[in-house]
């Protein structure tokens, strides 16, 4: 229904100018994320969503120093410390998941262009020692696709799915695993001849520490995205708590990391106001991933992912998130209210 009503808005949208969106809407602070760049055939992201060219994505950043100028968390601090009132249209640039192309393909571009950005980082597989169970499924359903089951193999994998209450008809079954089950994939990989640690060893999908460090020595920032990337919902909050702060002192300790700043795996939504009272001590900014929001917790700023299916580039999302935000105010569904 959202996803519905966004292309359709985003048609009119596309009309309008920015500084008209932005002026109705009074938010001069965007939050672009993205998680990576690459003309590659990523296979371990490719079916989570699309990938943005090295051209999609200079295009995408032409927009935003167009319209918004360019800040790091050092400004986000003060402004929502100090709650100055922004005067001219800022955007603040992350990326998520720690995946090599920050490093390789983004981080050039970005030095080059002047731009800072935070990098948000799940300490488990920092070294490539581990995977999120998202891109194991992405793996999996790419082998299946192209080469076809044997009879067997599939009698094998309708097994192992029935086992756990799920039915399997295609590949994309596999995108329904969530972080509850995700041992369903460990389980999976070796029927359809998939190895996950040889796949992390040829590909290397994540920063390493050197690499990290140098991004560092760059000027990016380096912010927390949890240990191993679970779905907070589904987490008691003593996990949750425990995942953040664990991903924090890590990046403190192995880094020397004294910027605070953590973003949500998956999404912040129904996170109770309790959790962030608890990470307090530990986490000074976080950042969620509703789209162009508001949240009744100042310390927390909703970021816009910016690898949208169905969108080509950076000027239509922002330009639908800005329609979009001022129709939510007229029903006064633009903030986010979290219960204790
Ligand atoms: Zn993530």
């Amino acid at each position: 229904m959202k996803v519905l009503l966004k292309k359709t808005l985003s048609k009119s949208a596309k009309i309008l100018g920015l500084d008209l969106l932005t002026g109705l809407a009074n938010q001069r602070l965007f939050l672009p994320f993205y998680h990576t760049v690459s003309d590659d055939d990523l296979v371990h992201v490719k079916y989570l969503y699309p990938v943005p060219t090295i051209k999609r994505f200079k295009t995408d950043l032409d927009f935003l120093l167009k319209n918004f100028k360019p800040v790091s968390y050092t400004f986000l601090h003060d402004y929502v410390k100090n709650k100055n009132a922004i005067a001219e249209n800022c955007f603040f640039l992350s990326f998520d998941d720690g995946l090599r192309e920050f490093y390789d393909v983004v981080a050039p571009i970005l030095v080059h262009q002047g731009i800072p950005a935070t990098c948000f980082i799940n300490t488990a597989f920092i070294d490539n020692r581990d995977m999120f169970f998202r891109m194991k499924a992405s793996i999996l359903i790419d082998t299946i696709t192209r080469k076809e089951l044997s009879a067997g193999q599939k009698k094998a994998v309708t097994g192992i799915f029935n086992q756990h209450n799920l039915t399997y008809n295609s590949a994309s079954d596999l995108l329904r695993i969530t972080d509850q089950n995700k041992e369903i994939l460990d389980t999976l990989a070796p029927v359809v001849g998939v190895c996950f640690a040889e796949y992390l060893a040829t590909h290397q999908p994540y920063l390493t520490t050197n690499q990290i460090h140098e991004l560092i020595q760059q000027g990016f920032s380096i912010g927390g995205h949890s240990v191993s990337h679970p779905y907070y919902p589904m987490l008691p909050e003593e996990a949750q708590v425990k995942q953040t702060v664990d991903c924090l002192s890590y990046l403190a300790d192995n880094f020397n990391i004294q910027e605070r700043l953590f973003s949500f795996p998956h999404t912040d939504f129904n996170v109770k106001k309790t959790f962030f009272d608890k990470i307090r001590d530990h986490v000074d900014l976080s950042f969620g991933t509703a789209g162009l929001k508001l949240d009744l917790l100042e310390t927390n700023l909703q970021r816009t992912p910016m690898e949208v299916p169905g969108y080509s580039s950076a000027e239509e999302i922002v330009k639908t998130e800005y329609l979009y935000f001022i129709l939510k105010r007229v029903v006064g569904k633009h903030k986010i209210h979290r219960s204790w």
